[in-house]
């Protein structure tokens, strides 16, 4: 059993939560995925592998996986919801174009500096931490027929944060 896969059955366990075998195959499957997918993407994938799981199964796994701090829920550049796996050897943050949608990760260690600081001066423990950095890329910032500063600050404040839970479907 993997480390991921046996945080989940304690976590499962601590919270009276059921550990069923739909919750289970769902997490061991959703834990051999790479990269951001939406609830639909993963649902395809693992509807190859576990043919009759409903996907508010694999919605309420997935909310369950990412209170367990073992799934991140991201906000891109659009509405849907992006659930990513986390690796405790690749942590990362994002820096997302809003005009194409280009995603890039970073692995910025003054982040790390700034939460060392943070956790100093607040007395405050970190548990998790998501970052999406919002902006445009190189080839959009030379494309006439990007978006305006101000549309793009509109867009950010209305396409939700990584801090963000609400789903919209
Ligand atoms: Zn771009
Ligand atoms: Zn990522």
């Amino acid at each position: 059993m993997s480390d991921h896969q046996e945080h989940f059955q304690r976590f499962l366990d601590a919270g009276g939560f059921h550990a069923t075998r739909q919750r289970l195959s769902a997490a061991a499957l959703i834990f051999t995925v790479r990269g951001h997918h939406t609830l639909d993407e993963l649902y395809d994938i693992l509807r190859k592998n576990i043919p009759d799981i409903g996907k508010a199964t694999l919605y309420r796994t997935l909310k369950l996986l990412t209170e367990a701090g073992l799934v991140l829920e991201l906000h891109f550049n659009d509405r849907a919801a992006r659930f990513e796996v986390v690796d405790p050897q690749k942590r990362h943050d994002h820096l997302i174009c809003m005009n194409c949608g280009a995603v890039v990760e970073i692995q910025n260690r003054f982040f790390n500096t700034v939460k060392e600081q943070l956790s100093e001066e607040q007395e405050f423990v970190f548990t998790g931490h998501t970052q999406c950095l919002y902006g445009l890329c190189a080839r959009c910032r030379g494309n006439e027929n990007t978006t305006t500063d101000s549309a793009i600050f509109g867009r950010i404040s209305t396409g939700g944060c990584c801090a963000c839970n609400a789903y919209h479907e």
